[in-house]
């Protein structure tokens, strides 16, 4: 896996066109929308002397549209979980399916195609390339989707225009504070319009005001449509979002589902750093 894009190791892209279920599975019978993630019993052991259970059997499931925190203390297992959602990892029992597809029945390969066209991530670290231009680090995310090259520039222009940061394509990491870094990411994350984004404590390396924007512009763009899971053990940023999953010792000890509003999420008006509230180009349901 290349440390700097853990999210892109290198699908065919034959492989693409080949995520299938097998077999499918019929949509639910009771007029919901599928999920676009579903975790059932799901235990995580890793070896050693003695094994450390991460996870000691978690089920839940994420709807499109939907805005979740995972919240837990240092060792919780968010982590690890975060890498089971993602494919980056296999559960050592239970189920994990992303847009209803088993990963357990999936290829190394044909997991690498999924997470390259279903799956955005960020990451605390932001792991942009130094060297590379905004643009091209934002197109970095669409590698391995058969895009060409000049539409990869121009979607990536266009997802930089989401997170604000329009007007610098051509700036270099170096030159950003640590919450346009991690605006950067959040654009290469979106750029594929995965079905699903995953971010494990987004706002870690910032500073608590930074941190606060940055979580305004998930709920900005949770507003656009787009289904969002943060990591974090930070309570007073995973209580203003409108679902939490509270986790300890590996075992999830609440879910509180969508209990608040989304318009309880207040997410300021502001053209120049946020996605339009009637954006949409990520409205849920779209399917591999
Ligand atoms: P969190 O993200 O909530 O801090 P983690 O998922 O990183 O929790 O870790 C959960 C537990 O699993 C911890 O006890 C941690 O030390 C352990 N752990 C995490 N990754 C590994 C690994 N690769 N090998 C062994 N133990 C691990
Ligand atoms: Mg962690």
């Amino acid at each position: 896996m290349n440390p700097m894009n853990p999210m892109n190791s290198e699908p065919n892209i034959q492989d693409m066109t080949r995520i299938t279920c097998d077999p499918p599975r019929p949509q639910p019978d009771n007029g919901e929308p599928r999920p676009v993630l579903e975790v059932r019993n799901v235990t995580r052991t890793y070896a050693g002397e003695p094994p450390v259970r991460a996870l000691r059997g978690v089920s839940f499931a994420v709807r499109p549209g939907e805005l979740v925190a995972v919240v837990g203390p240092s060792g919780s297992g968010k982590t690890t979980l975060l890498h089971l959602m993602g494919t980056l990892d296999r559960p050592s029992t239970g189920t994990v399916r992303i847009t209803g597809c088993d990963v357990a029945a999936m290829s190394d390969r044909q997991l690498a195609a999924l997470r390259a066209t279903q799956i955005g991530f960020v990451f605390q670290q932001f792991f942009l390339s130094e060297h590379s231009t905004l643009v091209d680090n934002v197109a970095d995310g669409l590698l391995y989707t058969g895009i060409r090259s000049a539409d990869r520039r121009a979607q990536a222009l266009n997802a930089l225009g989401l997170v604000g940061l329009a007007d610098r394509p051509d700036a270099r990491p170096t030159q950003l504070s640590g919450g346009q870094r991690q605006r950067v990411a959040i654009a290469r994350a979106l750029v594929g319009r995965p079905s699903i984004v995953l971010a494990d404590e987004p706002t870690g390396n910032l500073d608590s005001a930074t941190g606060a924007s940055i979580m305004e512009l998930l709920g900005a763009l949770h507003d656009a449509g787009v289904t969002i899971v943060v990591i974090t053990h930070d309570r007073s940023l995973a209580d203003r979002l409108p679902r939490r999953i509270e986790m300890l010792d590996g075992c999830i000890i609440a879910d509180t589902a969508s209990v608040m509003p989304a318009q309880a999420i207040s997410v300021p008006v502001d053209s120049a750093n946020a996605v339009p509230a009637d954006d949409s180009r990520f409205r849920p349901g779209r399917q591999p």
